[in-house]
């Protein structure tokens, strides 16, 4: 089948990459350029997510622990294990008993994986590891371990698997509408033809939708995710509580400097993307909470950002999900939210949904 893919971020690629190796005649369209959005502002990590065992999202976590494996199987050059503590502190919002469960199921979820499995460390070992840390009311921690990535790089690895196996990747090239015939509309008035087209433009995916007057089943909610990047080296992957709060942040070793994030900030697609002074603040107050060594605006060197397509619950409104949806409309699939550690499972799915005609929508 002739197909186009509008949307070239690490779903988009991963669609495009199925699909040609099904056999597909595949054309992929990119706004901007492939890479550049939300596929490039991640925390750089292939994992289960751990903190969404706390909302019972235990499907996604599973896919997610075996997606991880299979990512650092495949492409060992572009991935690696990485150790990561979560110091328990006496005033912190988990007891010993959540977090020991948590781990222990994190550890079933993950099924055969090769990777170490999660111990606890007294607070001499925690002291050890992480000596810049401020320990007043430290109990020890537990030690695990997810993978670490460089998003960009292998977001571009697999672009490069798509290419060499004849997709078309189009860049600069925004698309307008797109049809339940299988048209496309480019942003020049240029119609385009296929026999399958696939929108996978992450937080602009619905907006496509709507914009192409084709009525969506699934809603976003998008939330501003900031990282810092601070001028000092990290001795060891952190995850932290956020103080009084219950939502968690990662301090992480990136390229000889330490990654901060991220913040979690509701906004409207048209607002702008990027890291607000209260953001910067939020990050820098709680790595103070935590360490010896303060830091300061200036010890900031860099900041990224993205916007989490998040689907929202049909049935709480106000609770968004980590999960994928698609949406099925005649010769149209829409793909709603999706992590970065999950792009081959969805593009399997998407896939799937494309050659067999089944239920018009599945997560
Ligand atoms: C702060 C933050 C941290 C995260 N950390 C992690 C993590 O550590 N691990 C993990 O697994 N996941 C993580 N995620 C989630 C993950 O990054 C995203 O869910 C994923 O990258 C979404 O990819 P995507 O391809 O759907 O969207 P995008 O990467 O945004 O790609 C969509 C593309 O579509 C293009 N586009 C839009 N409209 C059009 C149009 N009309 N025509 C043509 N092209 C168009 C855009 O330019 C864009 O390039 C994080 C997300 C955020 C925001």
């Amino acid at each position: 089948m002739d197909i186009g893919i509008v949307g070239g971020g690490i779903n988009g690629l991963c669609c495009a990459w199925a699909l040609v190796q099904d056999g597909h005649h595949v054309t992929l369209f990119e706004r901007d350029r492939i890479m550049q959005a939300t596929s490039r502002a991640s925390s750089k990590l292939l994992h289960g997510g751990i903190r969404y065992l706390e909302n019972g999202q235990f499907r996604l976590v599973r896919e997610a622990l075996y997606e991880r494996d299979a990512w650092l199987s495949m492409v060992p050059h572009l991935a690696e294990p990485l150790p990561i503590i979560y110091p328990k502190f006496l005033n912190g919002k988990r007891s010993r008993l959540t977090l020991d469960m948590g781990f222990r199921l994190y550890g079933l979820l993950s099924g055969s994986s090769t990777l170490p499995s999660s111990a606890w460390l007294t607070n001499n070992e925690v002291h050890e590891k992480i000596p810049e840390l401020n320990i007043t009311g430290l109990q020890g921690g537990y030690r695990y371990y997810d993978v670490q990535m460089d998003d960009y790089l292998l977001g571009n690895w697999v672009a490069e698997q798509c290419r060499s196996l004849g997709v078309q990747i189009i860049e600069q090239t925004p698309v307008r509408s797109v049809s339940a015939q299988g048209t496309l509309i480019l942003a020049d008035g240029t119609e385009k033809r296929f026999e399958r087209v696939v929108n996978v433009a992450g937080p602009w995916a619905e907006k496509l939708l709507i914009g192409s007057k084709i009525p969506s089943r699934y809603h976003l909610d998008l939330v501003r995710g900031s990282h810092l990047i601070i001028a000092r080296s990290c001795s060891h992957a952190l995850i932290l509580e956020v103080p009084d709060e219950r939502r968690i942040f990662f301090v992480l070793p990136w390229k000889g400097k330490t990654l901060l994030g991220t913040t979690e900030v509701r906004q409207q697609l048209d607002d702008a993307i990027e890291c607000s002074q209260k953001e910067t603040q939020y990050l820098i107050e709680a790595y103070n909470h935590y360490f010896i060594s303060q830091i300061s605006d200036v010890d900031v060197v860099d900041t990224f950002v993205g916007l989490r397509p998040l689907l929202r619950s049909a049935a709480n409104p106000g609770k968004a999900s980590r999960e994928y949806a698609i949406q099925k409309n005649g010769k149209l699939v829409t793909v709603f939210g999706g992590k970065w550690t999950t792009s081959r499972a969805l593009a399997n799915k998407v896939q799937a949904s494309i050659t067999i005609p089944m239920q018009s929508h599945f997560r």
